[in-house]
């Protein structure tokens, strides 16, 4: 059986990374997709376990060799998803977890068109900017494009498969849990199955 992707998307701080997390460790047969990205790290961040640091020069050279299966420029630097550890860990079975933007989600929806696509929203956007001022990884000047950008981001979660609420963390992974479980049962994804008993 061929796995699919799984997208997470949504407005920065949003809570794709805490969500992924939880979503990673309670399953098995998911694999988190590191991307590459020419913002330079974070504080506690670690080469290929969090990104692929690499330079502008280098990510320009993977894009003309077309080996990123989506990429975009956010907040001012370049970041895309590795088109070799998608594809083999679909061929393998498994279910890629990608957190990235929704000009790259859309990118990829076209390509991938039986992943599963999920935009995470905040209960109010004053509670956006709470959680971004509260998790101290960015300027007042970037959080305010980060505001800004949620805006832009927000009009086109319509074209997600499912717009899932994080307002109670627990209740957001429940959430999630519950849509990944059905996305398995969907009758397009039996066919082997199906074949199998006949
Ligand atoms: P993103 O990866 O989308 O930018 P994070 O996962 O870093 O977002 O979450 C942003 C901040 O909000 C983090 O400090 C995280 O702990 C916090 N957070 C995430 N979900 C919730 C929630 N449901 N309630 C309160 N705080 C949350
Ligand atoms: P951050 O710099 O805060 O880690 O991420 C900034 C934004 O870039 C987030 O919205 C994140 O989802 C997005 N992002 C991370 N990796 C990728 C990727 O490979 N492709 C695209 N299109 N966006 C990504």
């Amino acid at each position: 059986m061929r796995g699919y992707p799984i997208v997470i998307s949504s407005p920065s701080g949003g809570g794709k990374t805490t969500l992924v997390h939880r979503i990673l460790a309670d399953m098995p047969k998911a694999a988190y997709s590191v991307s590459v990205t020419t913002r330079p790290p974070r504080s506690g961040e670690r080469n290929g376990r969090d990104y692929y640091f690499v330079s502008k020069a280098a990510f320009e050279r993977m894009v003309r060799k077309r080996e990123l299966a989506e990429w975009a420029g956010v907040h001012g630097h370049c970041y895309g998803t590795p088109r070799k550890f998608l594809d083999a860990k679909i061929s393998l079975g498994y279910f890629p977890l990608l957190d990235i933007d929704v000009q790259g989600a859309l990118q990829l929806k076209k390509k991938y068109p039986d992943g599963v696509y999920i935009f995470l929203i905040p209960p109010t956007l004053r509670e956006l900017s709470r959680r971004l001022r509260e998790r101290h990884t960015d300027s007042p000047e970037d959080i305010k494009r980060r505001l800004a950008a949620a805006k832009r981001e927000l009009a086109v979660a319509q074209n997600y498969d499912y717009v899932v609420l994080n307002d109670d963390l627990d209740a957001a992974v429940e959430r999630v849990k519950t849509i990944l479980e059905a996305e398995r049962w969907r009758a397009h994804r039996a066919e082997s199955r199906l074949k199998a008993l006949r």
